[in-house]
């Protein structure tokens, strides 16, 4: 059970295989910062490799509400007697602009937000923001909004108190409770319009937006805009062993089996990779893993391929089949080494991580793979030569998370978790290893092939 760099059995060639998969996974990376541009981004590139919404087809996907895709290869063997599934999912910590956002103070425009997800408020004051999401008029006309990624668009900011002020305010809070989620306001103008007495830089502010967008006030009611970190992925270190990003939990696991699917050619198995919402808040909601999307996408396959689709015959399909749960773990960090039990925790360039249980203290809503399972993992494994190694999320007492392997194994299937390692999860700058990015998507492949 030794510890080793993944790198260093990596021949020459194999590392620049390993770079050219990290140019790729930044470009989504950048393209996909909200659940909509990573549905957006991963049905078109399902297209691209020859996938059809028409569910009678061999390659077919289906996307639901613009927030979570399904897609499935089918295998030579029928549906029912089971699909090798891994599961990610595609939404972020993040903030959200509330319903009725704008106002105004000293001469400042500002939105107003509620975060989403686990963030450390303290993250995101004083970094560049940009704004993603869609504006739906009453008469249901869908208005686009994307502004800050592009070099030469302007971005949004929170303001923080400086040091010289925020000692009592401040600094003497507990970190968690610094600042106040209701002081996380999003600045965004400042210049008042001419002849309007009141909150004239919040009238100006309306006025570039409809005319540049078309949108009044009150269309903010029925619309989604999420606030995230306008930087782009980039290569972290000298050696650029490592990419920096927001979004990787779990946009990696997402970018890794995304990749591992459109690589396969009639697999034995029929597999099925389902790109899921709102794990970051408990997979509530229709866009989730618990919903019955997974259900009706199952029903609407077997019915296009002319059989049953009656309730035993997808809960049999479904109990026989063996599935991943694609999520990220928590890296051993260097300097807080003793908040993980060092010989069970995950490490950068360790390679792909499976995890044998999630839950917290006690194995708490848990979903626990079976050592009959955990070996058939190895098997595959180490058939393809994947670099892989097992992680806990931190110590027994300290640790703990969940996933949404919990929701699957609802369903009678086999089921483990198995994603790639992190360093500064759910924070603006989340880093991977590109050697645990590309064994992530191996090890999936692998899986799907088996
Ligand atoms: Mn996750
Ligand atoms: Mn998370």
């Amino acid at each position: 059970m030794e510890k080793e760099s993944g790198w260093i059995k990596k021949s020459k060639e194999e590392q620049s295989l390993i770079y050219d998969f990290a140019e790729r996974y930044k470009k989504f990376l950048n393209e996909a910062k909200t659940e909509r541009e990573a549905a957006t981004y991963i049905s078109e590139t399902l297209k691209r490799a020859g996938f059809s919404e028409d569910l009678s087809e061999e390659k077919v996907f289906k996307t639901y509400r613009e927030k979570s895709v399904f897609a499935l290869v089918k295998g030579k063997k029928p549906l029912t007697s089971g699909m090798n599934i891994i599961v990610s999912h595609i939404d972020t910590p993040r903030l959200d602009l509330k319903q009725n956002p704008l106002f105004e103070e000293v001469g400042l425009a500002m939105f107003r937000t509620h975060y989403y997800g686990g963030i450390k408020k303290y993250h995101w004051v004083a970094i560049p923001l940009s704004l993603h999401g869609v504006i739906v008029k009453v008469d249901g006309r869908k208005i686009n909004l994307r502004i800050g990624e592009e070099d030469d668009d302007p971005v949004f900011a929170i303001d923080d108190l400086l040091p010289h002020l925020s000692r009592k305010t401040l600094d003497e809070k507990k970190l968690s409770e610094a600042p106040e989620a209701e002081k996380l306001t999003v600045l965004c103008g400042s210049i008042p319009l001419v002849g309007v007495e009141k909150d004239s830089v919040k009238a100006a502010i309306l006025e570039i937006l409809k005319n540049s967008y078309g949108i009044v006030e009150e269309d903010f009611v029925s619309a989604e805009i999420e606030v995230v970190p306008a930087f782009k992925a980039k290569d972290v270190g000298i050696d650029r062993s490592m990419i920096g990003a927001y979004g990787q939990d779990d946009r990696v696991c997402a970018y890794a089996m995304l990749e591992a699917l459109i690589s396969l050619d009639k697999p034995e198995r029929s597999c099925l990779a389902i790109f899921t919402d709102k794990e970051e808040i408990g997979s509530e909601g229709d866009t989730a893993i618990r919903s019955s999307f997974l259900f009706m996408m199952i029903y609407e396959v077997l019915e296009s391929m002319g059989l049953k689709p009656d309730d035993v015959t997808i809960k049999k399909a479904l109990f026989s089949s063996r599935a991943i749960s694609a999520d990220v773990n928590g890296a051993v960090n260097p300097m807080y080494q003793d908040v993980h039990e060092k010989q069970n925790a995950c490490y950068l360039g360790l390679g792909v991580c499976v995890e044998k249980f999630t839950g917290h203290g006690g194995k708490i809503g848990a979903s626990e793979a079976h050592a009959e399972y955990i070996a058939e993992i190895r098997r595959i494994f180490d058939a393809n030569q994947i670099i892989w190694q097992t992680g806990e999320l931190g110590k027994v007492d300290l640790g703990g998370g969940g996933t949404v392997a919990k929701y699957l194994a609802m369903y009678g299937m086999n089921i483990v978790d198995c994603g790639t390692p992190v360093l500064s999860m759910h924070s603006p700058f989340e880093i991977t290893s590109k050697l645990d990015v590309y064994e992530t998507f191996r090890a999936y492949r692998a899986f799907y092939n088996s």
